[in-house]
């Protein structure tokens, strides 16, 4: 058997292999670390945007497709980069072999388009890594032993097959092979000065993963949370190194805020005028968690009206939406009317200082008054404030909020031995 330590795992994603020129470069990349004495595991997206024109044909098709279909649909995408990036490796010289979700042993509950990995059974796997054969897996699929039946897990879950892998082998390293160098303080695209960020704890990844950077899935994270997978994310078109994905304990003193995070992709959903009585939120928000809709900001206020009525507002992912309004409907008397807003923006500052560090919810409400964006909802963990805003204004508040915090490229760590510059002005 291989030693623990020298299994990598490395994913790839959709822009790392849209085109041959793309595929032959990760075939190359996969070849070196195999040459460096590695025993790899490969774990490939679909190429570009294909998993985009999937679910568009599927639609041209129904209105509603059918779940199980649309698994078997979204499926082949990974398997046509994982064929292909197979056939580069062993033009290199090299033993690939490309197996599916299923085939690799990647056993899923049975929902549909959002199944969750219950188990790893990697014997494939390692019979074939101790063939000296270098292992092509399709990402983002797998198998329910129930229904037996092709399931997929959710928009951007290779990430997760790779990790899973990973914790299943006992792998060194999940590398994340991605179209930008790394994890940032702010998406560059809307702030140019963002910093890459050498190193983020599992709990800041995960708050910020779920406040809308999509660089990693949530679930990946969650993964490599619980079983302590080390996640390199760095870039497929340079050999710089990327950001390291960590235990707190290993991500050493850290600035109070590590990021600012953002959506434009959710919706609200206010249910107006619901009774004010025991086990009604309670109702609402079991039937919502059996149709597999994530909730994320709530607000209810105790009415203070004579009819002891109560308006609940909640956000929703966008695609979610007619599901979570079809619950609400079949609940029948519990209030007044549904509202919906289709489009609202979302901004979040995550940082794991901010548990020992008092003001900085008060300076986030202060700069976005400043800049005149109002605050409709607010959220709060120990390490996240997150502010719901009007979709157009989410640019203005990411770019004032990062440099309000100071975030960019210059900024000053706090450990910065002259002490001068605080990283946090004010604070
Ligand atoms: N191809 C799937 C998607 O586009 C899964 C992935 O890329 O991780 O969401
Ligand atoms: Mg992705």
């Amino acid at each position: 058997m291989p030693e623990r330590d020298d299994i990598v795992v490395m994913k790839f994603g959709g822009t790392s292999v849209a085109g041959p020129q793309e595929i032959k470069r990760a075939a190359r990349r996969i070849v070196s670390a195999r040459e460096a004495g590695n025993r790899v595991v490969a774990v490939l997206s679909a190429r570009g945007k294909s998993t985009d024109e999937l679910v568009a044909a599927a639609f041209e098709i129904s209105d509603r497709p059918d779940p199980r279909e649309m698994d078997m649909l979204l499926s082949t995408g990974e398997r046509i980069s994982c064929a292909l990036a197979s056939m580069a490796i062993n033009d290199m010289g090299h033993k690939a072999v490309s197996l599916t979700g299923s085939q690799a042993g990647i056993v899923t509950d049975s929902s549909h388009t959002k199944a969750r990995i219950i188990d790893v059974r990697a014997d494939r796997i390692k019979e074939t890594l101790g063939k000296e054969q270098i292992v092509l897996v399709a990402g983002f699929q797998g198998v329910s032993t129930d229904s037996r039946d092709v399931t997929t897990l959710g928009r951007g879950g290779s990430d997760t097959t790779a990790v899973a892998i990973a914790a299943a082998l006992g792998a060194s390293v999940c590398e994340i092979y991605t179209d930008v160098t790394g994890v940032f303080s702010a998406d560059p695209r809307i702030v140019p000065g963002a910093r890459k960020l050498p190193v983020v704890s599992y709990e800041e990844m995960l708050e910020m993963s779920a406040s809308g950077a999509k660089v990693l899935q949530l679930r990946s994270v969650e993964y490599a949370r619980n079983y302590n997978v080390p996640i390199h994310c760095r870039s497929s078109f340079e050999d710089l190194p990327g950001t390291l994905v960590l235990p707190e304990s290993e991500t050493m003193e850290r600035p109070i805020i590590t990021a600012v995070t953002h959506s434009d992709d959710e919706s609200r959903v206010t249910v107006v005028g619901v009774r004010d009585e025991p086990g009604i939120a309670g109702r609402i928000f079991t039937a919502l968690a059996e149709a597999n809709v994530n909730v994320d900001v709530i607000i209810q206020n105790e009415p203070v009206g004579d009819d002891a009525l109560a308006d609940l507002s909640f956000t929703v992912d966008r695609d979610d939406l007619p599901t979570a309004v079809d619950v609400i409907g079949e609940l029948g008397e519990i209030s007044h009317s549904v509202r919906t807003d289709e489009r609202i923006g979302k901004v979040s500052i995550v940082g794991a200082g901010m548990r020992t560090n008092p003001g900085v919810a008060a300076k986030v409400f202060e700069v976005l008054g400043r800049e005149h964006i109002n605050i409709e909802m607010i959220s709060t963990s120990p390490i996240k404030i997150s502010c719901v805003i009007p979709a157009d204004e989410v640019k203005h508040a990411v770019q004032s909020l990062h440099a309000a915090f100071d975030l960019g490229d210059d900024a000053i760590l706090p450990d910065d031995p002259t002490g001068e510059n605080p990283t946090v002005p004010g604070l």
